[in-house]
């Protein structure tokens, strides 16, 4: 089997996974934006065009919608970007757009964004996909623009959910073309009737480097 053909069954069989979720009550879909990036967005650090990578139902999106210039949001769950259309017609919000894509080819949107949110999906793939990840995140974000990311810590006990991640795994991930400005501690929040009533996690404001100039 071709390559290509590999991977499309792949993604088919982990987007049928994630649709699945969506067809229950996803503990991470509070049906609010996480306040850790209400927080960001209050301090002006979302703006111009935004992609809300791995976007679920669009709390977040949303969230941007009200700050940015244009918000696009993708999801490998077609259930999740259908509710989150049916969120932004009934909350009549006009700049945000929802599309089925698959956050390790972020290229395939064929722009580049501002400001890039990842909230809860860093935390989501193994290390091979986690550095796919960052390329992909990388391809997107113009050099300058800021990725802000939100994803559980090593400090949320137990077993259940996403894969717990420290600050020296994400200061690895991002250590080529990237500066982390801040690095804090804080909660993700969860549905009630979770393990924990909200989730220990990290808060990152990563910029991407502008490109060297070449004085040659
Ligand atoms: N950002 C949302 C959802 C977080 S849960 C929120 O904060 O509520 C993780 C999300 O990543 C799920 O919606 C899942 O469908 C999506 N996802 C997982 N793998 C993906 C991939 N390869 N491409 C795009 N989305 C993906």
């Amino acid at each position: 089997m071709a390559v290509a053909d590999r991977w499309h069954d792949r993604f088919m069989s982990i987007a049928d996974e994630w649709n699945d979720a969506y067809a229950g009550a996803p503990g991470w879909d509070i049906g609010r934006p996480q306040p850790a990036l209400v927080e960001l967005a209050e301090r002006g650090l979302i703006r111009g065009r935004v992609l809300d990578s791995g976007c679920g139902t669009g709390s977040n999106s949303l969230l941007a919608a009200r700050y940015a210039a244009h918000v696009t949001g993708i999801d490998i769950a077609q259930r999740a970007i259908e509710a989150a259309r049916k969120r932004a017609v009934g909350d009549g919000v006009t700049n945000v757009e929802f599309r089925v894509g698959d956050a390790l080819r972020l290229g395939e949107l064929d722009e580049q964004f501002d400001t890039v949110l990842d909230s809860g999906v860093f935390h989501v793939f193994d290390d091979d996909p986690r550095a796919a990840y960052v390329a992909s995140l990388a391809s997107v974000l113009r050099p300058g623009g800021r990725l802000l990311l939100l994803c559980f810590s090593e400090a949320t006990p137990g077993e259940w959910g996403p894969r717990r991640v420290t600050a020296d795994e994400l200061r690895a991930a991002f250590a080529d073309g990237w500066t982390v400005e801040s690095l804090d501690r804080t909660s993700f929040a969860v549905t009630p009737g979770q393990p924990v009533p909200a989730a220990d996690a990290w808060r990152a404001v990563i910029r991407r480097v502008p490109a060297p100039v070449n004085r040659q």
